[in-house]
């Protein structure tokens, strides 16, 4: 992606998302869009700040007088998924799309950022902020480590997610717990392989390995206060040779929950399991979390501003009962300052999130968009 999106006379941003579409990269390396991100800004007349927490890029408009602070924020990290589609402005990056929608969420807050630049705030600052890596559950995280960024007393932040399988342009709100907190374990036994014709002279995994599973299994059960779920998503023992009893065994799940602090009972009780299964068993092995996620808890007081200005623009707006069951990094950003977390419906019948023939669904942007400066007018030019 060495070519720069050039604006015409007026910054298009349904181009600008199909440029971001065209060239998408993986979480942790997305030095290109972040520079394209920032020439953009610059276009505008901005002087944002760049390679925060890696690649995130944060610019902020001053009113030049008192109020309050406004921190919008967009992701702009794809996935490792192979597009399958006949847009013209398909993944050119083999392997990898935009099959979250971070494309249009980075667009969507880029026309904000012209808006803004046309008719700037008239009190207070608004913090527009560009984050890589939300894949993995590692960039809100490593922004804040930005010095500046930490130190920055913001009042309100707001951010959203385009959801499939909601009519297109509802916006679903839910004060309190938004999204479930989550975390990948990986569980590795290892033990010694023998001729399949001695097996007792060898370590066999496989019981520890069942019961580990069994166990994982039985957790939703044994937690059923909050809402709780694991998913085993990959198992393997042993390798594809009759003669040799297994040696090794790999467990990879996913546990969620609506309560960080149940995940957090989780996911010692299957530290202590997976330890005590294999002393039993006489293996050794390792637990290793990965891709963890705190629960996205939305304040009260940003939701009902998403609400009601939402309702101003004529849209439907949805709350939702539960949580929703995945995970978002924003939560880093909500857990330090008060903020809420929506959803932009993407459609009914729209294609989900993370398959290869999803693609985020252009009018979205005009609504996203008008969204976040109906909430800026709202606390920025009274
Ligand atoms: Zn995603
Ligand atoms: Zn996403």
């Amino acid at each position: 992606m060495n070519k720069v999106f050039t604006p015409r006379t007026e910054f298009d941003a349904i181009q600008f998302r199909h440029h971001l579409h065209q060239y998408p990269e993986l979480s942790l390396c997305e030095r290109n869009t972040a520079s394209l991100i920032s020439k953009q800004l610059q276009a505008f007349g901005f002087h944002p700040r760049v390679g925060l927490g890696g690649n995130g890029v944060v610019c902020t408009i001053d009113s030049g007088h008192p109020g309050e602070i406004t921190l919008l924020r967009a992701d702009f990290d794809a996935l490792p998924i192979t597009e399958k589609s006949e847009l013209s402005y398909c993944s050119q990056h083999h392997g990898i799309m935009h099959a979250c929608g971070h494309d249009g969420h980075t667009a969507s807050l880029m026309e904000v950022a012209y808006k803004l630049s046309l008719c700037p705030p008239e009190s207070g600052k608004v913090i527009l902020l560009f984050q890589p890596a939300e894949e993995t559950g590692t960039g809100a995280a490593s922004m804040l480590l930005d010095r500046w960024l930490a130190a920055q007393p913001v009042d309100n932040v707001f951010a959203y997610h385009n959801l499939p399988g909601y009519p297109r342009h509802a916006v679903i709100v839910k004060p309190e717990t938004f999204a479930c907190a989550s975390t990948g374990v990986t569980i590795e036994l290892e033990g010694k392989t023998s001729h399949a014709a001695r097996p007792e002279n060898g370590i066999n995994p496989t019981t520890a390995m069942l019961d580990i599973i069994r166990h994982l299994q039985g957790m939703p059960k044994r937690y059923a206060t909050a809402f709780t779920l694991v998913t085993v998503v990959h198992a393997s023992l042993g390798e594809e040779a009759f003669g040799t009893a297994p040696g090794a065994a790999k467990i990879l799940a996913t546990l969620r929950s609506d309560k960080s602090s149940v995940l957090n009972t989780m996911k010692q009780d299957l530290c202590d399991a997976v330890s005590s299964i294999s002393v039993d068993e006489g293996l050794t092995s390792s637990v290793r979390w990965q891709e963890s996620f705190n629960t996205v808890v939305n304040a009260p007081k940003q939701c009902e501003i998403v609400s009601q200005q939402a309702q101003q623009l004529g849209l439907s707006v949805v709350e939702l009962d539960e949580p929703m069951r995945w995970s978002e990094d924003v939560a880093e950003f909500l857990n330090k300052w008060p903020g809420a977390l929506f959803c932009i419906g993407s459609g009914d019948e729209h294609p989900q999130l993370h398959n290869p023939d999803y693609d985020f669904p252009d009018t979205v942007i005009e609504t996203a968009s008008a969204l976040f400066l109906s909430i800026i007018n709202h606390l920025h030019f009274e």
